[in-house]
């Protein structure tokens, strides 16, 4: 999945992070990517924490969906 911004033809990093979903602690298949100019800055660091804080599957979100 694509993490944060990539510009057209800006070179891609591959990464991979532990990613659980917050609600049921399902593992997600961590490979990620990012613009090279974006990846591992302080704003990539914080929006990855945040991201891995909120991360929900796609299942819960979906429950979540209909609940609202
Ligand atoms: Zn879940």
């Amino acid at each position: 999945m694509i993490f944060g911004k990539i510009k057209k033809d800006e070179k891609i990093i591959k990464f991979n992070v532990k990613i659980q979903c917050v609600n049921c602690n399902k593992q997600v298949p961590g490979g990620m990517k990012s613009g090279e100019n974006y990846f591992n800055t302080h704003e990539f660091n914080k929006e990855l924490e945040k991201f891995q804080k909120t991360y929900l599957c796609g299942i819960c979100r979906d429950k979540k969906r209909t609940n609202n």
